[in-house]
């Protein structure tokens, strides 16, 4: 089995989400690269998450998509999983999830603005909102034009997938990467909290603005900067 550290990797971090509260039933998918051997590893289509073990992982081509290893198949997210891998190419791990607070806004099409420091430790802005797919995007290649408007809303506003590690798309759910997939799972657990953070800030005061720039500058690049100073060296 020649994938099987990254079936592993793959098969915890789909434990892990669960585990973090980010699922309900089967809503939701993590997945792993390993770009050398030009692969991505993912959840197995409709499988309780239980019932899930290491060896039915799937692995398929990031390029083709066609199956390299495996016998189930793999989600029905697999198409825009590859297509996150095929456009942003930093990109190891992405997670898929209708997590409560981050598919509220998501089915309020509304962005999820910066409004602290939490949020400005971890994304360098507000965590944008794709545009609504078209009635024939829907019906043909739904899951790759979900992809399709995510890498469309990153690319027509400048905004670097690496700073900004997730995205809402309108009625439906949020998605999530990082440098692997239990980095993308990470940033996932971060959007849902930042994103219940500021569902109750909105509440407690519906005309509070963004923070200011320069704190979420200060508090994005003392953790993320060329001269990031947060925690320990490496
Ligand atoms: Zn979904």
């Amino acid at each position: 089995m020649a994938y099987d550290q990254l079936k592993k990797d793959v098969w915890r971090a789909n434990r892990n989400l669960v585990e973090a509260g980010l699922v309900v039933h089967t809503w939701g998918n993590v997945s792993g690269a390993n770009r050398d051997a030009g692969v991505m590893a993912i959840k197995p289509s409709g499988v309780d998450y239980d019932d899930i073990r290491p060896e039915d992982v799937v692995v398929v081509s990031l390029e083709t998509g066609a199956a390299v290893e495996g016998q189930l198949r793999p989600s029905s997210d697999t198409p825009t999983h590859l297509l996150l891998y095929q456009k942003f190419e930093s990109v190891g791990g992405v997670v898929h999830t209708h997590s409560t607070y981050a598919t509220s806004w998501a089915q309020a099409c509304r962005e999820i603005p910066c409004l602290g420091t939490t949020h400005a430790d971890h994304l360098f802005g507000p965590v944008p909102l794709t545009r609504q797919l078209t009635t024939e995007e829907i019906e043909r290649d739904y899951e790759r034009n979900t992809g399709e408007v995510i890498v469309e809303r990153f690319s027509a506003h400048g905004l670097d997938p690496m700073e900004i590690p997730g995205v809402l798309v309108p009625s439906h759910g949020a998605f999530a990467w990082g440098d692997s997939a239990m980095v993308a799972l990470q940033h996932a657990i971060i959007l849902e909290e930042v994103a219940r953070m500021a569902f109750r800030t909105v509440m407690l005061n519906p005309s509070i603005g963004e923070l200011p720039d320069a704190l979420l500058k200060k508090h994005y690049m003392r953790k993320h900067g060329p001269d990031a100073y947060y925690g320990q060296r490496a």
